[in-house]
C-alpha cells in the first residue's frame, strides 16, 4: 500500500487550479499504489467534477479528511487555521512561498511538517519534470500576450483590406526566459512584429529561432578596447542604465510585455514613468513580474492602471486564468515530485538528493534551507 495523498480546494481568492487532476491522480494510484482523497468540490474551478475523481479512483471526503493525509498536495499555501491540523508525520507540497512570506513556513516547522516548496526546484535536467514554476510561467507568457491583444484599440497583424492597409503591432517582449519565449511565440502567432530583449544575450539565438527580433543595447564609447574585464564592466553599466538604453525601444511599442526577474530578489525597474508617457495612447503594458514588485514604475501589482492613456497591468496570478490546462501540468509536476521520493510505500526524506535538500523547507520542527531560516 502507498501512500495517501490529499488534495484540499484552494481557498485563495481567483485560484481557480486544483493541485491533482483526475487523471494524475489515476497514475499516482496506478504507479505507486496510492490513495487519493480530493476534498468535495476541489476541481470545480478546473471543470473536474467529484465523480470525474471517483471514475479515475480517487475518494471524495470532506477537507479534515483530506488534510489528514500522509501527503497534502496544494496549489498555494494552506491558510493558517488548516496548517494548525496538520502534525509531524505529514508532507506538504505546493507553491508555499517561502521567500515572500516566511512566516508559513515559520509554522510549518512548529507543526513539524516536512514542506517541500515547488518554488525551489532546482535547475537541473533531472529535475525538469518537477519544474512547476516553469510550466507556469509558459503559460502565463501565453496569457499574457492574450489579454494585450483583447486591450489594445488596434491590431496585432498586418491587414491589407479594401479600405485600406494596416500595420502590424509592435511587441517587445522583456526577460526572455519561460514566460517570455512563450509571450513572443504567441504574438509572432498573432501576427506581430516582436522583439526581445534580455540581459542574457545567450538568448539572443532563441529569441531570433522564434522569428523576432533581439535588441540589443548598446553604449556609446569612444574607443574599442578589449582589455580584460571590460566587457563585465560594460555589461555592468548597461544593466544600470537599463531604463534609460531601453525607452526608445518601449516608445516604439503598442504592446510591451515584461517578465524579467531574479529569483528572491524585487524585480528590476525596466520600465520608467517618462518612457510611459512617450508610448502612442491607448499602448498596453502586461507587467508579469508584478508578484515582485514590477519591471514598470507605475505597475500596480494586482490592478490594471491606465496611466498617460497606457494600460499597465500588473496580473497575480494568470495560470490561475486558465485553470484546466494550468491543473493539469501543475499536477504533473506534483505526481513527479511525489514518485520521486515514495520509497516502499512511504513518501521518504532524503536530504542526499539535490531536489529533495533544494526544494525541503521544513522538516522534524526545524526550517532546514538556509536562506529561508535567514530571513524568518
Ligand atoms: P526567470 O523567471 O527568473 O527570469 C525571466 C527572465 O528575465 C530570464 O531570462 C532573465 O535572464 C531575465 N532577466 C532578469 N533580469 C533582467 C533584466 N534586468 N533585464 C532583462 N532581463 C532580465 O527565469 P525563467 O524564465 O524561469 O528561466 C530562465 C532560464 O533558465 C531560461 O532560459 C530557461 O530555459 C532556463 N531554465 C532551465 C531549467 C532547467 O534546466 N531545468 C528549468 C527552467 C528554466
Amino acid at each position: 500500500m502507498g501512500p495517501s495523498i490529499g488534495v484540499p480546494a484552494e481557498t485563495a481568492s481567483e485560484e481557480r487550479r486544483v493541485a491533482l487532476t483526475p487523471a494524475v491522480a489515476e497514475r499516482l494510484i496506478e504507479e505507486i499504489d496510492a490513495s487519493v482523497h480530493v476534498e468535495s468540490g476541489a476541481g470545480r474551478h478546473a471543470h473536474h467534477t467529484d465523480e470525474d475523481y471517483e471514475a479515475h479512483g480517487a475518494q471524495i471526503t470532506s477537507r479534515d479528511e483530506v488534510l489528514q493525509a500522509d501527503v497534502v498536495a496544494v496549489v498555494q499555501a494552506l491558510p493558517k487555521q488548516d496548517r494548525n491540523r496538520l502534525s509531524d508525520n505529514q508532507v506538504v507540497i505546493g507553491f508555499l512561498s517561502p521567500l515572500d512570506d516566511p512566516e508559513i513556513a515559520h509554522h510549518l516547522a512548529e507543526q513539524g511538517v516536512t514542506a517541500l516548496a515547488m518554488e525551489l526546484v532546482p535547475r537541473i535536467s533531472r529535475a525538469q519534470k518537477m519544474d512547476a514554476l516553469s510550466a507556469m510561467g509558459s503559460l502565463g507568457g501565453y496569457r499574457a500576450v492574450l489579454r494585450a491583444a483583447h486591450e489594445l484599440p488596434r491590431f496585432f497583424p498586418l491587414l491589407t483590406t479594401a479600405a485600406g492597409t494596416i500595420e502590424p503591432a509592435n511587441v517587445l517582449v522583456m526577460g526572455a526566459g519561460v514566460a517570455g519565449l512563450q509571450a513572443i511565440a504567441t504574438a509572432k502567432r498573432l501576427g506581430a512584429r516582436v522583439a526581445g530583449y534580455d540581459i542574457r544575450p545567450a538568448v539572443k539565438e532563441e529569441v531570433e529561432s522564434l522569428g523576432a527580433g533581439f535588441v540589443e543595447l548598446q553604449l556609446e564609447t569612444d574607443d574599442a578596447e578589449t582589455e580584460e574585464g571590460y566587457a563585465e564592466e560594460l555589461q555592468e553599466e548597461i544593466q544600470e542604465r537599463q531604463p534609460e538604453l531601453l525607452q526608445p525601444y518601449i516608445a516604439a511599442s503598442d504592446v510591451v510585455v515584461t517578465t524579467a526577474l531574479i529569483p528572491g530578489r524585487p524585480a528590476p525597474m525596466l520600465i520608467r514613468e517618462e518612457a510611459v508617457e512617450e508610448m502612442a495612447p491607448g499602448s498596453v503594458i502586461v507587467d508579469l513580474a508584478a508578484p515582485n514588485g514590477g519591471n514598470c514604475a507605475l505597475t500596480n501589482p494586482g490592478a490594471t492602471i491606465t496611466a498617460h492613456d497606457v494600460q499597465i497591468m500588473g496580473p497575480l496570478n494568470l495560470p490561475a486564468e486558465m485553470p484546466e490546462h494550468a491543473s493539469q501540468l501543475y499536477a504533473r509536476t506534483m505526481a513527479a515530485m511525489v514518485e520521486e521520493f515514495v520509497e516502499e510505500g512511504r513518501f521518504t526524506a532524503n536530504f542526499d538528493d539535490d531536489i529533495f535538500a533544494g526544494t525541503c523547507v521544513t522538516h522534524e520542527g526545524a526550517i532546514v534551507n538556509d536562506r529561508i531560516k535567514s530571513l524568518v
